[in-house]
């Protein structure tokens, strides 16, 4: 695919604004320095989010003998965005300001008999109405929804949600029904919102080519190349979880053998631990995650041989994103990484050598997530902030006119 001058446009836009986030307030050569642009390039750019209202000037600041510099800051007063993260057992909502800062946050649960579309549409719809209220006035620019499974992005669908068995179920449109919003409505899924999260507002930010590689009930990862998210041809990119490191292996739930997901994923890990150690692994996943991890700081012989096994796997399947990919940067996330903690990264750190080539090792940095914000939601309310800054093109274009 060709990029155009739009498409270049747009992405230095994108950059601009992510250092103006982080580093607010700022000036325009300041700017400049932060992402190798010309100062003419970012003064442009930033006319163009000024007039869109998703910047403004703050003030003024002494230059050391020049004229003084002018201050920049996102228009926080400005409209909001709103970020959705639907999983398999909530509903999380998060209002933004255009810096975006948390507003709002409305979560509900989602039991298992409350997993159909028109069920999860009513936890959303309800959320916005509520969240609404308090805004003031202040005008929605843009929702996005992080939804599980296979997502149809310029359709709008939710092509295949296996857990809850949906089969192309155009939720967009049907959002837009019960919402009557007057703004755009993005749809996702986790491993791509968290993945724009990460370019937003995380480890990922300037790194040219990034792997965020989610370790959870199942495992995936999310790709990014040039601060840009890559979606693959059909938005399944980064199917990582199945990849095959043993043709002979146990079933996966995608109807493969010897998917990586089926040694890493929870239930894998919690079902080698309960193997070694028949006291181990009650109550739910997570729960059972949490004993295993505590097992394992204890120094019990089930737990770090489980541990010992998974961090093999683990590397292994690392190593072949890793070969294939030669990324800058893979950032561990999701709530399995969270539950075993720093300790780890050592342990795959001291493995990776086993299967990586010394090309692609050298120039890798491996780092574990340490946000506290939720990325997903995060994500998806900067995929709506895309979609807003996409418009700077036609905005920019008639002010220069
Ligand atoms: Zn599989």
């Amino acid at each position: 695919m060709k990029s155009t001058s739009r498409d270049i446009r747009i992405r230095n836009c994108f950059s601009v604004l992510r250092h103006l986030i982080a580093d607010s307030p700022t000036s325009r050569q300041q700017l400049a320095r932060a992402t190798d642009l010309s100062v003419a390039t970012v003064s442009n750019l930033v006319t163009d989010l000024i007039e869109l209202g998703v910047v403004v000037e703050i003030g003024r600041e002494d230059s050391g003998g020049g004229r003084p510099r002018a201050l920049l800051a996102p228009n926080t007063g400005g409209g909001v965005l709103i970020g959705v993260d639907v999983a398999e057992t909530y509903v999380q909502m998060e209002v933004y300001d255009l810096g975006l800062s948390v507003l709002e946050r409305v979560e509900e649960r989602l039991d298992t008999s409350e997993n159909s579309p028109g069920a999860v549409l009513g936890h959303i719809v309800d959320g916005v109405k509520a969240a609404r209220e308090r805004l003031d006035g202040r005008p929605i620019l843009g929702l996005g929804v992080s939804l599980p499974g296979q997502v149809d992005v310029a359709g709008g669908v939710s092509t295949f949600a296996p857990n809850w068995n949906w089969r192309d179920v155009p939720f967009r449109d049907l959002l837009e029904q019960r919402l009557d919003l007057d703004a755009p409505i993005y749809l996702d899924n986790p491993l791509k919102t968290v993945t724009v999260g990460e370019l937003w507002f995380g480890d990922g930010r300037g790194v040219d080519r990034l792997a965020v590689v989610n370790l959870g009930t199942g495992c995936g990862a999310g790709l990014a190349f040039g601060g840009e998210l890559y979606r693959g041809a059909s938005n399944a990119a980064g199917e990582w979880g199945h990849t095959v490191i043993d043709l002979e292996g146990p079933q996966c739930r995608c109807g493969s053998r010897g998917c990586i997901e089926a040694y890493i994923g929870a239930p894998a890990i919690l079902r080698q631990w309960g193997e070694l150690d028949e006291r181990a692994a009650h109550g739910s996943q997570d729960e059972a995650m949490a004993a295993l991890a505590a097992a394992w700081a204890a120094g019990e012989p089930a737990a770090a041989a489980t541990i010992e096994s998974v961090a093999v796997k683990l590397s292994a399947g690392l190593a072949n994103l890793v070969n294939v990919l030669n990324p800058d940067l893979v950032v561990l996330i999701g709530w399995v990484t969270r539950a075993l903690g720093d300790r780890l990264l050592p342990e795959i750190e001291s493995r990776l050598p086993a299967y990586c080539l010394d090309a692609t090792l050298g120039s890798l940095q491996l780092k574990v997530n340490h946000q506290r914000r939720n990325m997903v939601g995060l994500g998806a309310a900067a995929l709506a902030l895309e979609g807003h800054l996409s418009r700077i093109n036609t905005v920019g274009a008639r002010a220069r006119r």
